[in-house]
């Protein structure tokens, strides 16, 4: 690395032109899923105001209390950029009176998001998210696992092996706030062993006391009253309904009951998914029935889940997933003499809207470093465009394997070329 040259932001990540690839085929992926399961797209501004997020993630989340990228700009707006996917969509959807579209609304987006977290493996400040969100007035369990099938698609499509969907459910309005009692009641008894998040989890978050990673805390987790012993029948029901969808999709599950995940806006069903081999979740999502409610809409339910597409990208790569692009073949470009050079472009042109892809380096005078160029590029053919070829409206073919050379008639060139490059 170059000393003294500004750097990228911390946990901010340049997509170089090798990675770009893998990124391609990501989008691919998810765009195919989402289109074959009807999914619209949306994309909602990088910055949102404040208000979008401290209240509907809770003012306890850890993104509100330490991850928010505040933004100065020259108003009095209070900007942020977005950590998160939903809740936007959540309030594009009351600006928008999306609610006079045909509901089940399917929405999905793609694009960066911003956490001011301490980076490490699997995690970044800019990481980039793509999601998909199912709102409709009926909180049928059938959608949160359409949800979760476009997410489990999204990976087998991928080629990420081996995913198993770990599944929760929270509650709701009705039994959370019972058993968050009993929660508190078991934890305070253990209040002077627990680490200092935890001790201060029992005051304002207790649920986030079921995810604590500290070695100190376990002992007392497993131990803990569980959330599935207290969930009202509804709740009961609706969790039951999701497990049976899965069954019939023969999508891997696991019940976890220490996944809580970390915004308020959760209702019931949460989930994240895990790939074999793979530490950190590659994706993770949940029911937000009060969600558009607290945002100023009328009640309207939603489930929604996102992919961690950094995450998901450093798998393809560990485990080497071919990414299945086929390069088309490029020709090279070379030119001699000033009169060809003139003439050069019109050429290219023509030949890129034949659909042949052309490299070239017109930059260079010499034939010997334009051939060198064609050589490093690896490609089949070069062709070569000097002052007799000018005057004669003809340009030579070169193979660059065999060394063969023939001159076609400009005008015949395309259909010469693409012959040659099917064979
Ligand atoms: P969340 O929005 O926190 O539910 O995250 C959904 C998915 O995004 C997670 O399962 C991760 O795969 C990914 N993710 C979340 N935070 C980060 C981060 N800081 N860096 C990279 N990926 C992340």
């Amino acid at each position: 690395m170059a000393k003294n040259v500004i750097q990228n932001p911390k946990g901010m990540h340049d997509l170089l032109p090798a990675d770009q690839p893998y990124w391609k085929k990501a989008y691919q992926r998810v765009e195919d899923v989402a289109d074959s399961y009807n999914f619209l797209r949306i994309d909602t501004p990088l910055v949102e105001s404040a208000d979008v997020f401290e209240h509907q993630l809770g003012e306890t989340s850890d993104i509100v209390e330490k991850q928010m990228f505040y933004v100065k700009s020259k108003g009095n707006d209070r900007l942020v950029l977005r950590p998160e996917g939903t809740a936007p969509i959540a309030r594009a959807y009351i600006q928008h009176g999306m609610s006079h579209l045909p509901q089940p609304l399917k929405l999905y987006y793609w694009g960066p998001m911003y956490r001011y977290e301490q980076p490490q493996a699997g995690r970044v400040r800019e990481l980039h998210q793509a999601g998909f969100e199912i709102i409709s007035p009926e909180d049928d369990p059938v959608y949160d696992s359409q949800v979760i099938l476009a997410c489990y698609k999204s990976l087998e499509s991928l080629k990420i092996k081996n995913v198993t969907v770990q599944i929760n459910s929270i509650g709701c309005r009705v039994c959370r706030p019972h058993y968050r009692k009993k929660l508190v009641e078991y934890y305070k008894s253990k209040e002077k062993n627990l680490c200092v998040d935890c001790k201060r989890r029992i005051k304002v978050n207790p649920l986030r006391l079921l995810d604590c990673k500290n070695e100190t805390c376990q002992p007392f987790k497993k131990d803990a009253p569980s959330l599935m012993d207290h969930l009202c029948s509804a709740c009961r029901r609706h969790f039951k309904g999701v497990l049976e969808y899965l069954e019939e999709l023969k999508i891997p599950y696991l019940l976890n009951n220490f996944i809580v995940r970390g915004f308020d806006y959760y209702s019931q069903t949460v989930f994240e998914l895990f790939a074999e081999g793979v530490e950190y979740a590659l994706g993770g999502g949940g029911r937000y029935n009060y969600l558009i409610e607290s945002l100023g809409g009328r009640f309207t339910p939603g489930v929604g889940g996102a992919l961690g597409i950094d995450r998901i990208i450093e798998v393809m790569k560990n485990k080497n997933v071919a990414l299945g692009i086929r390069s088309k073949e490029h020709v090279y470009f070379i030119y001699v003499g000033d009169l060809a050079k003139k003439q050069s472009l019109p050429i290219i042109n023509s030949l890129q809207q034949a659909g042949i892809e052309i490299f070239e380096s017109l930059g260079k005078d010499s034939l010997g470093a334009q051939l060198r160029a064609a050589d490093k590029a690896g490609v089949p053919f070069a062709l070569i465009f000097g002052q007799q070829e000018a005057f004669e409206e003809s340009i030579i073919i070169r193979d660059m394997k065999t060394g063969a050379q023939e001159t076609v008639p400009l005008v015949k060139l395309a259909d010469s070329l693409k012959k040659k490059l099917e064979k």
